[in-house]
């Protein structure tokens, strides 16, 4: 894992539940253009996301987060091999 993905797992997590400033977010996106991994990743996550909101996006609490987080991690874990 290159050492910028690692800083911004945490905010990427963020990134996704929509709750990253305009700015934290404009250098996520940033971040995600020049680096096809964390795109890969994010892209997958996010269609998930989508079909939460569209299903119990209202019932997506901590538990929904943790699973996110967790898939987040597999996905970055991947990387290792
Ligand atoms: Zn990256």
């Amino acid at each position: 894992m290159k050492e910028e993905c690692r800083r911004d797992f945490e905010r990427i997590s963020e990134y996704l539940d929509g709750e990253l400033s305009e700015d934290l977010c404009r250098q996520i996106e940033d971040h995600l253009r020049r680096c096809p991994q964390c795109r890969e990743c994010v892209d997958s996550l996010r269609k998930s996301i989508e079909l939460c909101k569209k299903a119990v996006y209202e019932e997506m609490g901590r538990d929904a987060r943790e699973r996110l987080r967790a898939a987040l991690r597999d996905c970055f874990a991947s990387d290792r091999s």
